[in-house]
């Protein structure tokens, strides 16, 4: 089984996907960006999550000649008409900051009533082969933003959302395990893992 290279420098990424994968794709060893070669990583200006995980996962493959599995997330707001989106990291301007993006988003939707305050996160994960084969999945997770900051687990914007599937609990209060049961990363890394496995086969 060839290694996998995920273009993401997040340790804990690195382990969920590590974790998920290995219920599909046992033999598999996930590199992390600090595990192989150094490259220039391109600037993530394509307009959908989509398209910036395949951006990411093909600049891993002419970079490493390994597979690569890359993803791109974000919260989608209604009452933003789906932003911040793609935008979700800056929010509020450089450099990414998750409490001022915080801020920002509850000043934003200050004046929006509770029934309005819908919004999902979305997950795109892409994987590369190096000859070439392309394959996409997303996952998302629906819910609420709540009009202040409870929690201290999780990053970004988990302090204010509040999951249907855990009603009363921001995605900052669940546990880790629990919040990969139910998250949009953890759903779109599992639709992922058969398709790896055949692809790596
Ligand atoms: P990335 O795709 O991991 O770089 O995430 C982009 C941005 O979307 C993060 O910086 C967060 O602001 C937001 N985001 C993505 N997934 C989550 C999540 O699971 N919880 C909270 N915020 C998230």
């Amino acid at each position: 089984m060839p290694d996998l290279h995920l273009a993401s420098r997040n340790a804990k990424k690195i382990a969920e996907m590590a974790r998920i994968l290995a219920e599909h794709v046992p033999d598999v060893t996930v590199l992390g960006l600090d595990d192989v070669v150094a490259y220039p990583e391109p600037v993530e200006d394509e307009a959908t999550f989509a398209g910036n995980a395949l951006l990411k996962a093909r600049a891993g493959v002419a970079a490493t000649g390994l597979a690569t599995v890359a993803d791109d997330s974000g919260l989608c707001v209604d009452a933003l008409n789906g932003m911040p989106g793609v935008l979700s990291a800056r929010w509020s301007g450089p450099p990414k900051d998750d409490a001022r993006n915080n801020r920002l988003l509850l000043d934003q939707l200050a004046d929006v009533p509770d029934e309005r305050r819908r919004a999902h996160f979305t997950c795109a994960v892409a994987v590369v082969l190096p000859d070439g084969r392309e394959h996409v999945v997303e996952g998302r997770m629906d819910g609420t933003v709540i009009r202040e900051v409870r929690g201290d687990g999780g990053f970004g914007y988990d302090v204010l959302f509040v999951a249907d599937a855990r009603p009363g609990l921001t995605t900052a209060e669940l546990s880790v395990a629990d919040k990969d049961a139910i998250s949009h990363r953890g759903a779109a890394l599992r639709a992922l893992a058969p398709k790896l496995s055949d692809l790596l086969a």
